[in-house]
């Protein structure tokens, strides 16, 4: 009976990009939908507005992010590294790799907002898993 549509299950690639929470995949875990609002843009609610799942897991839960932002990063870098190959190319002849170096640093510094919030997701989902009971819960809760 999945004529509701609260009841189909939201793919977890689409609930990263769109910074849900990992039980529910429909609340957003933060307050501000603009990630370049750098103000608030890591501001996290305390409890997810959907399903009722404690954002901030335990105490400290979000000091290992440093190692998914990591291989986001590298992983932008290889990205930007074989899309200047195939659209520039390099050469041991002129100064093309310096010019990928400055792009992909402009790239990883304006994408620094998205990548810090995409770790804390994804960090997220490596801990709570998607529950599909999580509207009986928070209705006996
Ligand atoms: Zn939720």
């Amino acid at each position: 009976m999945c004529a509701d549509k609260n009841h189909e299950k939201p793919s977890i690639l689409k609930s990263i990009l769109g910074n849900k929470c990992a039980r529910c995949r429909r609340g957003s875990i933060y307050t501000t939908k603009n990630p370049y609002n750098l103000k608030d843009c890591m501001k996290m609610p305390e409890h997810c507005p959907v399903c009722g799942q404690k954002v901030e897991v335990e105490v400290g839960f979000y000091y290992g992010t440093g190692y998914v932002s990591y291989a986001l990063s590298i992983a932008v870098c290889v990205a930007s590294f074989i899309a200047w190959w195939v659209f520039f190319g390099f050469s041991l002849y002129d100064n093309r790799i310096y010019y990928w170096i400055a792009t992909n640093a402009v790239l990883l510094l304006g994408m620094q907002p998205l990548i810090m919030r995409w770790a804390r997701t994804i960090w997220m989902a490596f801990f709570v898993y998607y529950d599909e009971d999580w509207a009986l819960a928070r209705k006996a809760a």
